[in-house]
């Protein structure tokens, strides 16, 4: 059944407030719901519809009187009351199966603790309730449990009541006294082990934080404080945002199907996303960690205090908070550096999404499962939508917008043309054709020409712009794209930037072109000579960028170029167009010859004594097997594998000394770890070292690797050699695989890595192994962190071998997923993602497929989830 934005009309009843009672038993809860609504004088004057699914009705009560079973209507979604009063009270009391709850939505059991997952329609399978976003309410819920089992009891907003009973029971009462919708309910019982801390707000208000975690975690909640407390201030400075409640608490939960949870004064976490400690979580967690509580923290303004009108403008909140918890982490540590990974994301990511048969605009027109929307498109390209409104206003005039939109809609549950709106006020500029952004789906592309004057010193750029059919539009009207571009000389200093026409004196390095039709010419004027010119400085817009260049050009751009993001990126395209070529030359049996300049870049780079090491080890990184899949028309998975692999080598044999020496300056075995931008740069830098060495099949270099290893204090270190082991058959990687283990078997977190550098192993057993692992006492098909960590990251992040000729990676998907689907449908979902681009490989493997995907669509009983990947996998 589809949803479409084109139906929404305004709810027919409201809620002024809820009260909610718990009775937590694993097996049989009771909740009790006490709602205080009355008719939407606006409303379409409509029944009463509240949503409710796998619920067991005991009763309801109206004003107080029972209701017999003629008074209402109940179907497996749905309790339609009809004829009611203006304004009247609810009681509905309903039972529910925390233990029996395998899909991880609602109220479920992880381990011995019940928590809560209620976005985006999870409270339906709480009770009988409006379940959706613009029915906003005052919550005060009151929780009665076991003390033993369940000492600890949350819930949103203030603890207000708590009390003894007399059957060992104790109860709590909390109430939220901002008005919010149920999506952001959230309870949580357990024996949790407690971190608390305190922050004072800017206006003097002192706020209690507090980290709940499983008590054998008690040692790596610091990391998540600090961010929290990091977050807290930002958003301050920022965005001028306060905290508005007594206490913040995180809780960590081991099954989670997402990352975290922005509930109100009470964010669940997965547990991978808040627990740290150097010896088991790498650089990368410990970077994603502050992220993410800084994300589900921002949300408190972007998200909670205004939130959604309906589920197509889920990218208000969260492409609007992605971009902030971006400008957060770049604050805090190299803006540079976050920029390449945030756009390497991109486009890896959402590129193919924007690509494929899911293509949906950032605010989507229709849906079956919501759940299937919470998609890289509304997220992260959201977050560009927002940063292209940032650069086209300025900051300046982007805080005066934000500054308008929080004030006007606080309270509110509003659209994505709310907030443009506010953007347009607060700077009398106007957006209107800037929104299609919003509307439609695809990636651009930009063609650049251009055409130098020597005699006028004329420099002409003309662009020109056109966006690919995506399923449901094929018609595309043109953008409003902010381009940032400078020119420059032969030596690499910029030139100027002076529009033919233009009054005033333009002296930046950089300029902002507004290109607004399919095609446009700007003329630069006093360029002294030949210009080289560098176009989307910061990756300005989110498209791609045709502009024909020879190696040396790159070459040059990836030496001299100002803005860092572009020397990468030109860094990145020159690997690209040199193992396409190779590509071709292998399609040939043609023999395979590394081009001299690639060598001699590259030496430039690891020789470059003042760069950043985070960014020569980014610079060093070659593009992704899946990424230069992308780059062709059809995608050789087996030329693709062999060619990558075959630039590595050889650049590792050619470079072997200068890779040795940087090793060895970045490798300090006797500094204790810390986490900070120059220390997680030169790892970084390091371990791509290694991994270079290691491809020249020095057994010296494996000794390295299993020394590194072994002195190394901290997660980062460590699984860079194993990972690097994992990938040489032999006795070693055996003894490494199983001393890891054996070190770290009681860590939840640790063991998922270690599933993981199996499941990215290029060795031929790989999907045997797989197979064994998933039998192994380490695994659990219930667990979505397990499932990501083995499954995903295969079918993902193993491109070789996921694509084999033989068919059994997809067959070995296709089974997967209907198991999960039975269990856990958002988790079998999201696995059928890596089937997203599968047109676009050969003949042989797409028909394979086909037949793995059609195995999949022929179940009964599939899920809304599966069902609507799956048919629009098959339908395009
Ligand atoms: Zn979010």
């Amino acid at each position: 059944q589809t949803i479409r934005l084109a139906d929404y009309t305004v709810p027919s009843y409201l809620v002024d407030n809820v009260d909610l009672h718990f009775d937590l038993d694993a097996s049989t809860t009771q909740v009790t719901s006490i709602l205080n609504m009355r008719r939407n004088p606006k409303g379409p004057g409509e029944d009463c519809v509240l949503n409710g699914e796998h619920l067991q009705l005991v009763s309801i009560k109206l004003d107080g009187r029972l209701l017999t079973a003629a008074e209402f209507q109940r179907s497996n979604t749905q309790l339609i009351l009809p004829q009611l009063p203006e304004k009247f009270q609810l009681e509905i009391v309903t039972e529910i199966h925390p233990d029996q709850n395998t899909a991880l939505e609602g109220l479920y059991h992880s381990g011995t603790l019940v928590c809560t997952q209620c976005e985006a329609e999870g409270f339906r399978r709480i009770t009988y309730y409006p379940d959706r976003p613009d029915v906003m309410a005052v919550f005060t819920v009151t929780i009665t449990a076991d003390k033993q089992q369940w000492p600890i009891l949350l819930s949103n907003g203030n603890l207000q009541e708590q009390g003894e009973l007399e059957d060992g029971r104790h109860w709590v009462r909390w109430h939220d006294p901002h008005p919010k919708p149920c999506y952001l309910f959230a309870l949580v019982a357990g024996d949790l082990y407690m971190q608390q801390d305190s922050f004072t707000t800017i206006s003097g208000r002192d706020v209690t934080l507090q980290i709940y975690v499983d008590k054998e975690n008690h040692d790596k909640c610091d990391h998540a404080l600090m961010s929290l407390k990091q977050s807290m201030r930002w958003d301050e400075e920022a965005y001028g945002r306060e905290y508005d409640l007594d206490v913040f608490m995180i809780v960590a939960v081991n099954d989670f199907n997402m990352g975290a949870m922005e509930n109100k004064g009470l964010n669940i976490f997965n547990a991978a996303c808040v627990l740290a400690s150097p010896q088991t979580a790498t650089d990368n967690d410990f970077y994603t960690i502050q992220s993410i509580v800084g994300h589900e923290y921002f949300h408190n303004w972007s998200g909670n205090r205004v939130t959604c009108r309906d589920w197509f403008q889920l990218s208000l909140k969260e492409g609007f908070t992605v971009m902030r918890d971006q400008s957060f982490s770049a604050d805090l540590n190299s803006a540079a550096v976050q920029r390449i990974d945030d756009v390497d994301q991109l486009r890896s990511l959402q590129f193919a999404e924007d690509a494929g048969p899911m293509a949906h605009p950032v605010r989507p027109d229709s849906y079956i499962e919501i759940s299937n929307f919470y998609t890289v498109t509304i997220y992260e390209k959201g977050a560009e939508v927002v940063r292209m409104i940032k650069t086209l206003l300025g900051d300046e005039g982007f805080r005066k917008g934000t500054d308008l939109y929080f004030d006007r809609h606080d309270g509110q549950a509003v659209t994505t043309d709310d907030f443009v709106k506010a953007m347009e006020e607060a700077n009398h500029y106007d957006l209107t054709q800037f929104k299609r952004w919003y509307t439609q789906a695809g990636t651009p592309v930009i063609t650049a020409f251009y055409n130098y004057d020597a005699i006028k010193k004329i420099f002409t750029l003309t662009l020109q712009q056109s966006c690919p059919a995506t399923p449901g539009q094929t018609e595309k009207q043109p953008f409003l794209i902010p381009v940032a571009m400078g020119l420059l000389d032969s030596a690499g200093n910029s030139l100027p930037l002076q529009l033919i026409d233009e009054a005033q004196p333009y002296d930046k390095d950089t300029r902002v072109l507004e290109l607004n039709e399919s095609e446009q010419t700007f003329r630069f004027i006093g360029v002294e000579q030949k210009p080289i010119v560098s176009l989307l400085r910061g990756f300005s817009a989110p498209v791609k960028l045709l502009i024909e260049r020879d190696n040396e050009e790159l070459a040059f751009l990836m030496a001299n170029e100002k803005d860092s993001f572009n020397r990468w990126d030109a860094g990145q395209s020159l690997f690209i167009q040199i193992m396409l070529s190779l590509i071709a030359d292998y399609q040939q049996n043609t023999a395979l010859q590394l081009p001299e300049i690639l060598v001699k870049q590259c030496a430039a780079v690891l020789q470059d004594k003042a760069a950043d090491p985070a960014l020569v080890a980014r610079m060093l990184t070659l593009p992704s097997e899946n990424y230069l899949a992308a780059q062709m028309k059809v995608a050789d998975v087996d030329a693709i594998h062999h060619v990558r692999k075959f630039v590595k080598d050889s650049l590792a044999m050619q470079l072997k000394a200068q890779f040795d020496a940087l090793y060895q300056q970045h490798n300090l075995p006797n500094v204790a770890y810390q986490f900070n931008s120059e220390h997680m740069g030169r790892r970084s830098l390091k371990n791509v070292c290694l991994g270079y060495l290691m491809a020249t099949n020095d057994p010296m270099q494996t000794q390295r690797c299993l020394k590194q290893m072994k002195q190394a204090d901290n997660m980062t270190d460590t699984l860079a050699g194993l990972r690097l082991m994992v990938d040489q058959a032999g006795i070693e990687r055996e003894h490494a695989l199983r001393a890891f283990y054996e070190q770290w078997q009681h860590d939840r977190q640790v063991v998922d890595k270690w599933l993981t550098v199996q499941a990215l192993s290029s060795l031929p057993d790989t999907l045997i192994r797989i197979k064994g692992l998933m039998k192994h006492p380490a695994f659990s098909i219930k667990n979505p962190n397990n499932v990501r960590a083995l499954i995903g990251q295969f079918c993902r992040n193993n491109p070789a071998l996921f694509h084999a000729k033989d068919g059994s990676g997809y067959r070995f998907l296709a089974e997967q997923i209907l198991v999960l689907d039975k269990l856990n449908p958002q988790v079998a979902s999201r696995q059928l993602g890596a089937f997203n681009s599968w047109r676009r490989y050969d003949e042989k493997r797409q028909q394979m497929m086909r037949e793995a995907l059609q195995s999949i669509a022929q179940q009964q009983d599939l899920s809304s989830d599966v069902y609507e990947i799956v048919n629009k996998y098959l339908a395009d």
